[in-house]
This record gives structure tokens, C-alpha cells and sequence, in this order.
């Protein structure tokens, strides 16, 4: 099982988000019952944001983006799913947290810091500050933390390989599913857009 530590090494630094995303993975495989997956693909995480989160479930978990058993859909929500193939059984675990509450003086940091105040005596409580909140992730009970849902998924299709196809505009190449036709070539998509601009 891989430690913390380690995720920050692969993440270059310690914060709340990689702390949340670690606690998620750790979950994600005591409810599958999976330790870190041996064979490519047999746990699929469906990850519904873009955040540090995801770092840490691409080193905890193994499934990563380049292997294609990480999906990502963008909907900026603190909720993961994990699907165990080939039996479909899946967890579904969304963050639902409460931060320790701030007091006057920490508001009023957080304030200057929000309107772009990088003063020292600002940055030294807003790290100290961090440093706290990613802690009390790290130490709280999966209860207080996690609201974790079994549930049957369909199982994604395996990764696909496509077909590579040359742009007819700036001779790259592209897989098949990123070509476009524009007045009868096909283009790669930083070209199609260029021609709409
Ligand atoms: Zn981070
Ligand atoms: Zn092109």
C-alpha cells in the first residue's frame, strides 16, 4: 500500500486535495477488497473533477489515465465511482467534509489572501493553514469524511486503439476520434478551430 509520503512525491507538494484524494483511494480499495490492481484494468475509477485529488488516486490505485482505466468527467464534483471488472460491482464515494471552523483572525487572513495579498506573514499562516486542514483529512474517520454507495455499473469499454490519421493542414497525426472534415480534408482539431476563429 503505498503511504503518503509517496503520493506527495509524485504530487511535489502536501495539500488538502491530494489528503482528500488518498483518503478516497484508500476507501475505494478496502470496499472493492482490492489491494493495488496486478493486472492492467481491473478497477476503473470514473473521477468527476480535474483536481491534486487525482494524482493521488492514479498512484494509490493504479488506474491512470495513460493505462486508460482512469476516466475523467469534468463536472467539478468531489465524487469518485470505482468499477471492479469484469463483475461490474462498483463503489461509488463522494466527499462530504466539514473543515475544522476559523476564527476572526484566520478569516480575516484568508480574506487578504483571496484579494492577492502574498505578504509573508500571510503566506506563513496560509500554509500553516493548510498544512492543518490536510492533516485532519489524513486523521479522520472514514464517517466523517466519505459517503461511500455500492452499486452495480456497466463496465466501460476497454481502452481502444485507433487508427492514426494524418492532418491534410499542418501534417501531424491524430487518432481517429480527434479528426475533423472541414470542406472535405481532414484536419486535425487545433486546426478545425483555427478556421472557425
Ligand atoms: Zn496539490
Ligand atoms: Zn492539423
Amino acid at each position: 500500500m503505498k503511504s503518503f509520503k509517496e503520493v506527495v512525491g509524485f504530487h511535489g507538494h502536501s495539500c488538502p486535495g491530494l489528503a482528500l484524494g488518498y483518503r478516497v483511494a484508500l476507501a475505494a480499495l478496502k470496499e472493492t477488497g482490492m489491494e493495488r490492481t496486478s493486472e492492467d484494468e481491473e478497477l476503473v475509477a470514473i473521477v468527476e473533477n480535474n483536481s491534486c485529488a487525482v494524482d493521488a488516486i492514479q498512484v494509490v490505485t493504479g488506474c491512470t489515465l495513460g493505462k486508460g482505466n482512469l476516466i475523467c468527467r469534468n463536472y467539478g464534483k468531489q465524487v469518485y465511482t470505482f468499477i471492479k471488472r469484469p463483475s461490474g460491482d462498483s463503489v461509488r464515494i463522494s466527499i462530504d467534509f466539514t473543515p475544522p471552523p476559523e476564527n476572526r483572525e484566520e478569516e480575516e487572513i484568508w480574506r487578504r489572501y483571496r484579494e492577492g495579498d502574498r505578504s509573508e506573514e500571510v503566506q506563513k499562516i496560509v500554509n500553516m493553514k493548510k498544512e492543518k486542514k490536510t492533516q485532519a483529512i489524513l486523521e479522520a474517520a472514514d464517517g466523517e469524511l466519505l459517503k461511500i454507495t455500492r452499486l452495480m455499473m456497466p463496465l466501460p469499454p476497454f481502452a481502444r486503439i485507433y487508427q492514426s490519421l494524418r492532418c491534410e493542414k499542418c501534417g501531424e497525426k491524430m487518432a481517429e476520434p480527434g479528426a475533423r472534415l472541414r470542406d472535405g480534408k481532414i484536419v486535425c482539431i487545433p486546426c478545425a478551430e483555427r478556421d472557425e476563429r
